[in-house]
């Protein structure tokens, strides 16, 4: 893709500070970090989002994660990671070429989990019906 963001810093066209590298994953410092340390974990083959990404790259890219996030621990101090994808507009996505972040946490560094929202009468019922395989 000659106009994506991610395949010219996996060509090196872009300038990045790369991490780690093997024949399916690339993964570099993301430019603007949650945390000091925040990688972000991408497939050489383009591919917009999770959705369009073949499980053989997302596997190779989860496996570099954890590798990645469990460096993160040894190395950075960090007391946990987080491992996130987003799909599409909605959720966030900036970049369309399939990317996970792995973000080192740790204690008190303010990054928030979402607010929990309930179910009212029969609407989980209703949900499940649709969402399940
Ligand atoms: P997302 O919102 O999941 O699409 O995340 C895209 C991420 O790419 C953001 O966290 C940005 O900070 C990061 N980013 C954008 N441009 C660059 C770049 N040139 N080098 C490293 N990270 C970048
Ligand atoms: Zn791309």
């Amino acid at each position: 893709m000659d106009a994506c963001l991610f395949c010219k810093i996996i060509s090196g066209e872009i300038p990045s500070h790369k991490v780690y590298e093997d024949e399916k994953v690339f993964a570099f410092l993301d430019i603007n970090p949650v945390n000091k340390g925040h990688v972000l974990v991408v497939p050489k083959n383009h591919s917009t989002d999770l959705v369009e990404c073949s499980d053989e790259d997302l596997c190779s890219c989860m496996s570099a994660a954890k590798k990645i996030g469990s460096k993160q621990l040894e190395a950075l101090g960090a007391k946990g990671f987080n491992t996130l994808i987003n799909t599409r507009p909605a959720s966030g996505q900036i970049i369309y070429h399939t990317h996970i972040h792995v973000i080192p946490r740790f204690e008190g560094d303010g990054f928030k989990h979402w607010h929990g929202k309930s179910y009212s009468n029969d609407e989980e019922r209703v949900i499940l019906e649709k969402l399940r395989f």
